[in-house]
């Protein structure tokens, strides 16, 4: 049996197609190992989001440069955000690099070994599909871990957001169709899957493209409907997008958890116009206010960049504003960085100084620690449902899970509690997570 060392840069999306990656070399004979050094085929799933990613890429590719040397059978490629950015760059600065693939050629990985093993020549493949029928390609079938799984439902970004890259190395929105993905559901919940998170780059806008399709608030509303299904939760989405059909689904859809990720970016309108994102501070809190009068209970996390070009400290203040103004129970936040191709990188200086980034980074992190810990306080008492992911990190008999609002409890129970929904008294609260006793399975 031949070997595969795969290794995955960045987000939940990237996760997900390195899943697809394993399982496609899977049917192909190859099983995982997590040492190159034993590796019959090294794949590097990449990321570009965020900063430093091609200098990640090509320094990993440095240290398998050796293993090459030694065992020239040894196939070696890059997949992902950045091979989809650098292309051809990628075989001339890694000239012993076997095989480049883009963001929407996962499912021709095989053919791509297979034709470099034999006429051992380089594979490049970097098409972006216009129709979606190609997201129904082997391999494409949905990831499960325990009783959760990832389905796409749409891939690509209409957006303009003008420091993202996104829309560059992962093309124009595509959504699937409504009855390929209400049947893959289907089939998850008759597997016992009981969570499925919905997985795009700005899910919320799904059908928008595709001519007769169901639109996201309707998709959500096919999907409360399969029986099996406890829990339906989505990301990543956007603010524009959050329509007033899909404010209402929080209210209606029984399923639907209670939380949403709704990145900001930034509490500054000034900021918010240079990053193209379509929407002013005030336009962003009225949709959360409605969202709240339709579902007080929701949990709220985001997305915050520090540092853009040109951002003043009264322009920084107002993110810290908005933050204890919406009070989020999480974030994500980030020093700027420029990434190639985008508009931010064209018309702006990158001129706020790295320690200033950083300093703004810590006041953020420090804030959203506290407003995080007071709001995991105050579920002190309560009874939490909780879905049980496994054993908790930290071991010692403590499993851990996630209530509907995605807060973390970790509690004293037995591995066969995994894949479970239990309830769980909350006793103890930090800022990234909760503690609590179990009360009963449901
Ligand atoms: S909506 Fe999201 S993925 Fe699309 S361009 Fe903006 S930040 Fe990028």
């Amino acid at each position: 049996m031949k070997r595969l060392y795969l290794q995955t840069y960045g987000c939940q999306m990237n996760q997900y197609d390195s899943d697809r990656i394993a399982r496609l070399m899977e049917q192909q004979g190859y099983a995982a190992t997590d040492s190159p050094e034993n590796a019959d085929l090294i794949i590097l799933n990449t990321c570009s989001v965020r900063d430093k990613a091609e200098q990640k890429v090509y320094s990993a590719l440095g240290r398998w440069r050796e293993l090459k040397e030694r065992n020239p059978a040894l196939l070696i490629g890059v997949g992902g955000c950045v091979a989809q950015q650098e292309g051809e760059t990628l075989f001339r600065r890694a000239p012993f690099l076997d095989l480049v693939f883009g963001t929407q050629n996962i499912h021709k990985l095989p053919a791509m070994v297979e034709d470099a093993s034999m006429a051992r020549e380089r594979q490049i493949e970097l098409a972006f599909h216009r129709e979606p029928s190609y997201m129904e390609d082997a391999g494409a079938e949905p990831i499960v871990h325990g009783a959760k799984a990832y389905v796409t439902i749409m891939q690509g970004c209409n957006k303009v957001c003008s420091f993202c890259i996104v829309p560059y190395v992962r093309g124009r929105e595509l959504s699937r169709p409504s009855a390929a993905i209400i049947q893959e559901v289907e089939s998850l919940a008759a597997r016992g899957v009981k969570e499925v998170m919905l997985l795009g780059q700005n899910v919320n806008s799904y059908g928008k493209t595709a001519a007769g399709e169901l639109s996201f608030a309707e998709l959500l509303a096919r999907i409360d409907r399969v029986e099996g299904i406890e829990r339906v939760r989505f990301t990543t989405s956007h603010p524009e997008d959050l329509s007033p059909a899909l404010v209402a689904a929080y209210e209606k859809l029984e399923k639907l958890c209670e939380h949403l990720h709704l990145p900001v970016q930034s509490g500054s309108d000034h900021v918010l116009k240079r990053m193209r994102r379509g929407y002013t501070r005030r336009e962003y809190l009225h949709r959360i206010e409605h969202l709240r009068e339709r579902r007080p209970d929701v949990a709220l996390s985001t997305d915050i960049i520090v540092g853009f070009p040109g951002e003043s400290e009264a322009e920084f203040a107002d993110t810290l504003e908005i933050l204890r103004e919406v009070e989020y129970d999480d974030i994500y936040a980030f020093g700027y960085s420029p990434r190639p191709h985008t508009a931010a990188s064209k018309l702006f200086n990158d001129d706020i100084a790295e320690e200033v980034k950083r300093a703004r980074l810590e006041k953020v992190l420090r804030l959203q620690a506290e407003i995080s810990r007071r709001k995991n306080f105050a579920r002190i008492g309560i009874v939490e449902e909780v879905l049980v992911d496994g054993i908790a990190k930290l071991g010692r008999g403590q499993m851990t899970g996630r209530t509907r609002a995605n807060r973390i409890v970790n509690f004293p129970g037995s591995a066969e509690l995994s894949g479970k929904l239990v309830n769980v008294r909350i006793s103890g609260a930090g800022a990234n997570s909760l503690t609590g006793e179990l009360i009963g399975a449901q």
